[in-house]
């Protein structure tokens, strides 16, 4: 493999992004094989989160009421402020049992498939991203993807005095006071992105690197009615990027693919697109850690490389021994200077 002109070099060098909806957590559940507590979505919350009694006496059908616009009602008209401290604390209580099965999960492979340049957004406030980064952390505490979390997470606990946040239930380093939990943004027609301090600095890592990245990857989100502003607020920033034309966009998700288009057009620079209904499908997937290198040397170079996708492990540990040669081939890089081989490890191998 050549060593990549500098026009190149610098594109490889921006982010591959991820952004993780509800469906991502559907797909590693059902993936690890549905061990543990059920996953909520918005239409079977209210029945898991044991509200449906509550729901009635306040006045609502349980069997006609959607999550989200009960919740937005009871948050706009300030009607009923038990009940939604009711359902705030129903929902923390559940997310907060949720937990990673021992084998490696989509969430295992997915934290190890990108570098530090790279990042993970995610709307879901369960803890499997921050679990699965922690878990990994063995690998390289410093060759991870900045992970952001746009509407709050369980996991996550704040500092506001120092502007610090870290794994709720740790203390802060600076003061050394336990962080509080931070809070989770809840399903408004106008959700506010700006006046919590974590929430917008989650907010302002993600449109920095939609700002100049290369690879966009959008798993299980479909930015529903209720996130209008967050799609607004991604799109801008995607649409400043000064490389777009070169950018490839990829959607996961199992709704019919024109659906799909037609959600995500607005996104896509005319055929730069690809859809698939397995992240192991992906191109993310199979090229972890290269993603946009190995793109990078097929669209611009032609001069494609073997495809490397992950193997399924039974063990994490598997998974982490796997992409340690990846890893260490990323120090080799930075030290020496060097250009990535794109040689496939095994027991891949180039055909
Ligand atoms: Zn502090």
């Amino acid at each position: 493999m050549p060593s990549m002109p500098a026009m190149d070099g610098k594109i490889v060098a921006a982010p591959h992004i991820v952004i993780l909806g509800a469906g991502a957590s559907i797909a590693a559940y059902h993936d690890w094989g549905k061990i543990g507590p059920a996953l909520p979505s918005m239409l079977n919350l209210i029945d898991l989160l044991s509200l449906r009694t509550d729901v009635s006496a306040a006045g609502y059908d349980p069997n006609l009421t959607n999550f989200e616009l009960l919740y937005d009602e009871l948050a706009s008209t300030g009607k009923n402020e038990e009940l939604r401290k009711l359902i705030e604390s129903r929902v923390y209580e559940y997310f907060s049992t949720l937990s990673l099965p021992e084998a490696p999960t989509i969430y295992d492979y997915l934290v190890l498939s990108l570098r530090e340049k790279d990042t993970i957004a995610s709307f879901n406030w369960d803890p499997f991203l921050l679990q699965a980064y922690q878990r990994n952390e063995c690998v390289s505490k410093i060759r991870r993807p900045r992970i952001c979390f746009l509407h709050g997470n369980v996991k996550i606990g704040i500092c506001e005095a120092d502007r610090i946040s870290g794994v709720n239930g740790n203390k802060c380093s600076k003061c050394n006071k336990f962080f509080e939990p931070s809070k989770l943004l809840y399903p408004v027609q106008h959700k506010d992105y700006s006046t919590d301090i974590f929430i917008k600095s989650e907010w302002d890592a993600l449109r920095y690197a939609l700002s100049y990245g290369y690879y966009l990857t959008i798993f299980g989100y479909s930015a529903p009615k209720t996130d209008v502003e967050a799609r607004q607020l991604m799109l801008t920033d995607w649409k400043k990027n000064p490389t777009l034309e070169l950018a490839e966009v990829d959607i996961i998700d199992i709704k019919p693919k024109d659906e799909l288009e037609e959600n995500w057009q607005e996104f896509f620079v005319s055929h730069h697109y690809g859809i698939q209904t397995d992240i192991h499908n992906s191109y993310l997937f199979q090229h972890p850690r290269r993603s946009c290198d190995a793109f990078a040397a097929a669209t611009l170079m032609l001069d494609p490389w073997h495809d490397n996708p992950f193997p399924r492990f039974k063990t994490l540990r598997e998974l982490q021994d796997w992409v340690k040669p990846l890893v260490d081939e990323e120090a080799k890089v930075q030290s020496e200077k060097l250009a990535f081989s794109g040689d496939p490890v095994l027991p891949n191998k180039r055909t």
